[in-house]
């Protein structure tokens, strides 16, 4: 079985990549389980800091390597949190300090509209010439408080009006056929399809 490096120490998204990638015949292992540290995310652009992830891991494992940059983006906030989704509050990183902020800075903004956003880059190699990329977005409105336990980051504010639910409340399955990760995901095995690891 073909083995790829996942370039993410996020619980969340190993939960949600393990789910989407079961039906292939690639072993995905946490960067991790093979020693790689956390990698720095200097760039503008999640794309940017995707390619830079996932190089670092295939540099340090050999393997091929996976990497996402995502994040949350509001309308009324021009685009943020954007690429500091992770660390919103400040650091250390915290899911509730974020949504806590996320809260106070649209209280009583009556345009909530918003969208998940994830750039997903896979490298063969380190020096890989080629890297494949791809993206996907799931589109939603911030609620007015913490609905639900599931998922995690933002989820219990991602509210998603055709299930009338937020992302936290519905099911990991459910997560798996809307969410930003699994759009580009999709886009991407479709180009690994074409290319070959
Ligand atoms: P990254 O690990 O640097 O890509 O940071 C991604 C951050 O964006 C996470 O820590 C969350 O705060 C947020 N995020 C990305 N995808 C999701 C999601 O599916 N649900 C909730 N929050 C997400």
């Amino acid at each position: 079985m073909k083995k790829i490096v996942l370039a993410s120490n996020n619980a969340g998204k190993l939960k949600e990549f393990a789910l989407l990638f079961a039906p292939l015949s690639i072993e995905i292992i946490a960067q991790g389980q093979l020693g790689v540290p956390e990698c720095p995310e200097p760039y503008e652009t999640f794309v940017e800091n995707a390619l830079a992830k996932a190089r670092h891991a295939a540099k340090i494992t050999g393997l091929p390597a996976l990497a996402d940059d995502s994040g949350l983006c509001v309308h009324a906030l021009g685009g943020a949190p954007g690429v500091y989704s992770a660390r919103y509050a400040g650091e250390p990183k915290s899911d509730a300090r974020n949504n806590e902020k996320l809260l106070s800075e649209l209280k009583n903004h009556p345009e909530r509209s918003a969208w998940y956003y994830a750039a997903l880059v896979l490298v063969r190699s380190e020096n890989d010439p080629q890297p494949l990329i791809a993206d996907g977005v799931c589109r939603g409105e911030i609620a007015n408080e913490l609905i639900g336990d599931g998922g995690f980051g933002y989820d219990p504010l991602f509210w998603l009006p055709q299930f009338n639910k937020t992302v936290a409340q519905i099911s990991a399955n459910e997560k798996a056929q809307i969410s930003h990760r699994a759009k580009a995901l999709k886009v991407l095995m479709a180009k690994l399809e074409e290319t070959g690891l």
